[in-house]
């Protein structure tokens, strides 16, 4: 099957695209947060990981089978918000013990876990059903459903033994599924079968945390421009079409990566301590509907 190529290595950074926001907002003081899938430069890890360390973590762990830029990232992150601890960590997202490792290091290191946010995804193949490969069909779901059952099989306990003096703040696993596994009409089958079975197992999981303070939730992105999605907008940008592919989209635009990561801030910090087995699109409204143009 066809893959969407991921985008050529940037030779400097640029600096992620941020949308005014209120400064008050929610903050995770003290916490130890995991990112995964946190190497893109224009990705949503990424912004997270700055979300959380600009907003009080103590420590955050950022995660991705490539590393090309992980160091970079933790350089930058060191500049902007001295005193946040940086791990980073090159590892595959559906590897059982390098899941488990990193959960043990963030526990062996600072007797806690806060947040994992379990983002790391690929976009698999693109062709038509009757042409996709059992194998990459699979790879789909290994990256991007097993990816985030592992995640919570390991966050979980590690949450619970994190000190319970303030039950409401105990540990906030978060998953980026998609708009795709909400209403599958347009997106690639293996992908968004990938991404609903990703807020069932979300909701599964959370009702199953009964009785613990531990919340599960998942993010559904609409159209954000990223490392997956850059082929599209670069491919629009050559056709001069690239106003087209926030048309249909009531705020007539596609989103930032920024707008991702300031929801995984609110859903990792304790504002959002009632919240949970929430599947919550980020969309700018694309999955309510389309608006009606005369
Ligand atoms: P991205 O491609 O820029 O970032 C994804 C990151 O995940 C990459 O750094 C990649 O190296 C990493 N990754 C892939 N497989 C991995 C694995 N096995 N182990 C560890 N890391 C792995 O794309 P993004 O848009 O920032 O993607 C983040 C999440 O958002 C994904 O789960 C994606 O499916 C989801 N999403 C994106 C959009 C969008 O429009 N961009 C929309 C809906 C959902």
């Amino acid at each position: 099957g066809s893959h969407l190529a991921a985008p050529s290595a940037a030779t400097s950074i640029p600096p992620i695209t941020k949308i005014a926001s209120n400064s008050n907002g929610p903050r995770v003081v003290g916490k130890v947060v995991i990112v995964t899938g946190a190497n893109s430069i224009l990705g949503i890890g990424r912004a997270s990981a700055h979300q959380f360390a600009q907003n009080g973590a103590r420590a955050v762990y950022i995660c991705d089978y490539d590393d090309s830029n992980l160091a970079e990232h933790k350089r930058e992150i060191n500049a902007a918000w001295p005193g946040v601890d940086v791990h980073v960590r090159k590892f595959d997202a559906a590897a059982e013990e390098a899941v488990k490792a990193v959960v043990d290091d963030a526990l062996a290191r600072y007797g806690r876990l806060d947040v994992f946010f379990a983002n790391a995804g690929i976009i698999g193949p693109l062709s038509k059903f009757t042409d996709v490969d059992a194998d990459d069909f699979m790879e789909a779901f290994r990256v991007n459903t097993l990816g985030v059952f592992l995640a919570a099989k390991y966050a979980a306990p590690a949450m619970q033994k994190t000190s319970p003096e303030k039950p409401e703040s105990s540990g906030s696993i978060i998953a980026t599924a998609s708009v795709a596994g909400l209403r599958s009409n347009a997106g690639p089958t293996p992908y968004s079968a990938s991404k609903a079975a990703v807020i069932s197992l979300a909701q599964t999981m959370a009702y199953q945390l009964v009785g613990t303070a531990i919340r599960v939730n998942v993010l559904c992105p609409g159209m954000i421009e990223t490392g997956m999605t850059s082929p599209v907008f670069e491919a629009a940008r050559a056709r001069g079409t690239q106003g087209k592919i926030g048309q249909l989209n009531p705020l007539r635009r596609s989103g930032h990566a920024d707008e991702i990561a300031r929801v995984a801030l609110f859903l990792g910090s304790d504002e959002s301590s009632y919240v949970n087995g929430q599947a919550w699109a980020v969309d700018g409204g694309l999955s309510v509907g389309h608006p009606f143009v005369p």
